[in-house]
């Protein structure tokens, strides 16, 4: 096993920069995911590390060793993509050996192997079948079956669950990280889904429009993004202007007591679970519920205060109506704010 380290890589198709200036350390044994929206250079990335790809400024480096030239089948590092790929005219069994097989490796190893990989797969009983008779979820498996086949240091997956629905999509991500982890596989995912890269990775980068504009772990990107556009990127948000002067912070909504130094211009930001419903006292912002929006597990109001909308979301317990008078806590010295 081998870290993974690109160092000031920059990459463009037809003089447009796709990697700009792109620097990060990939630790071993862990689950990173490259995520961003279409178009911001995360396969262009993945497909760097894999040997598909020449970066043509930069270094890449799978442990000590520079890998710049060293061409795809030698680097060990196998991707699953998007498309599958699988073999149509083979069986189940035939397209996980079949790495295995071109390295020339004795038959009966190899048999070994494939039982190995259909029992830690799941695909028991589905040995002799051939793709177009297997489900979505089951040719995603014999196709990271087939990958895992050669024992690669760096397994590389581009959006591997996007084409699933939404209930095999889960079942695959957990089923992933589980076998990740027991592994202790280095795996780097590709993907657009917030939801799915917080759930799954050790560490996250966001790619936007080329350029890393955040590498740490799921819990600090989502509760302490560097920038607003960091921010923006996982979804509903509130962001609060004004100034801080005399232990106060003057804005829109009102004054409200902080630790913070004086500063002329200053943004803080909320997530909607970071306001709570409370009694009226002070610093607790009055305001009217203009929108309930029911989504199983909690719900999400938007409330006008004057001009403004605040969004809160709230446990199912807390049933408030359209029109309801009610008044908003939010603890300005724990949030994230932006200068
Ligand atoms: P993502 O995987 O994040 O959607 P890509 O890495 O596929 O993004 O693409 C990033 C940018 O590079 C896009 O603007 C895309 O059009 C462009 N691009 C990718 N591959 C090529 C190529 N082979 N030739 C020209 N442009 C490309
Ligand atoms: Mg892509």
């Amino acid at each position: 096993m081998a870290k993974i380290y690109l160092k000031n890589i920059n990459k463009s198709y037809d003089n447009k920069a796709v990697l700009k200036n792109i620097n990060i350390v990939i630790n071993e044994g862990q689950l990173t995911v490259l995520l961003g929206p279409s178009g911001s250079g995360k396969t262009t990335m993945l497909h760097g590390i894999a040997g598909m790809v020449d970066f043509e400024e930069g270094d890449i480096f799978f442990g000590d060793q520079l890998m710049n030239h060293v061409s795809i089948d030698k680097r060990n590092a196998v991707l699953v993509d998007q498309n599958l790929l699988l073999f149509p005219h083979m069986t189940v069994e035939s397209n996980i050996a079949f790495g295995l097989k071109m390295r020339r490796v004795n038959k009966s190893v190899i048999k070994e192997k494939v039982n190995e990989l259909i029992r830690l797969l799941e695909l028991e009983g589905h040995e002799k079948k051939f793709p177009n008779e297997l489900s979505g979820g089951q040719m995603q498996r014999v196709a990271i079956a087939r990958a895992l086949a050669i024992e690669p240091e760096v397994l590389l997956l581009d959006e591997p669950f996007s084409k699933l629905d939404i209930m095999l999509r889960k079942n695959m991500q957990e089923f992933v990280r589980a076998l990740q982890q027991k592994l202790n596989i280095t795996l780097i995912m590709v993907t657009h889904d917030q939801e799915e890269a917080l759930s799954m990775a050790d560490q996250v980068a966001l790619l936007l429009d080329g350029e890393i504009k955040q590498y740490t772990t799921p819990n600090e990107i989502y509760e302490k993004p560097v920038s607003k556009e960091v921010a923006d990127f996982f979804g509903v948000r509130n962001y609060f202007e004004g100034k801080i002067s005399g232990g106060e912070f003057h804005s829109h909504l009102g004054r409200f007591s902080t630790n913070l130094p004086n500063c002329e211009k200053i943004t803080f930001m909320f997530r909607p679970e970071q306001i709570g419903f409370g009694e009226k006292q002070k610093d607790s912002i009055e305001g009217i519920v203009k929108r309930r929006v029911y989504s199983g597990d909690k719900v999400v109001y938007t409330i006008d205060v004057r001009d403004f909308h605040i969004h809160v979301s709230s446990f199912i317990y807390k049933e408030f109506n359209i029109g309801d008078k009610v008044y908003l806590q939010a603890n300005f010295d724990k949030a994230v704010y932006f200068i």
